[in-house]
């Protein structure tokens, strides 16, 4: 993606209120991010890692969606798979991240939730990047998985705005 500058992201929230963006921790090393591996740029907050934060350039600008997560108490076992890269992990490495929605709709509380990558690190998975622990279903190319993501990136940040 194209690089974007944290004054930016502030400006482009969708789901957040004045104090929230305020609060918001730019991700770390942001002027080392591998901007050119990038779909996405995605964080936890470090400051709050229960809050994470995904912003994503669209046909009519930028976007920046605030998400929370929860952590479970319980030791869980198995896999799990990241609805927005499609990639496998062991179960505690993908985590349920819910949006408040955009507008009127996330005033009287309506939330939209999607399992993802628990470090938001979809583009790097996909493209070998970043190192696995699990085998893979998935072996389309890089290219491949880097348009579909793009397609249920897009259906998810939809269903924030609508
Ligand atoms: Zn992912």
């Amino acid at each position: 993606m194209e690089p974007v500058s944290v004054e930016e992201i502030r400006r482009s929230f969708v789901n957040s209120t004045k104090s929230q963006i305020k609060a918001m921790t730019p991700p770390a090393r942001f002027t080392e991010l591998p901007w050119e591996s990038l779909d996405y740029l995605g964080w936890r907050d470090a400051k709050a890692p229960n809050r994470a934060y995904l912003v994503v350039r669209r046909d009519d600008g930028l976007i920046a969606i605030a998400l929370q997560t929860a952590a479970t108490g319980k030791p869980r076992r198995g896999t799990g798979l990241c609805d927005i890269c499609n990639t496998a992990h062991q179960v505690t490495d993908v985590a349920l991240f819910v949006a408040r929605r955009a507008g009127s709709a996330g005033r009287e509380g309506n939330t939209v939730g999607t399992y993802i990558c628990a470090d938001l690190a979809c583009s790097l998975y996909i493209r070998g990047l970043r190192e696995l622990e699990v085998p893979q279903g998935d072996t389309a190319s890089p290219e491949v998985r880097a348009t579909r993501l793009g397609e249920r990136l897009e259906s998810f940040a939809a269903r924030v705005l609508a």
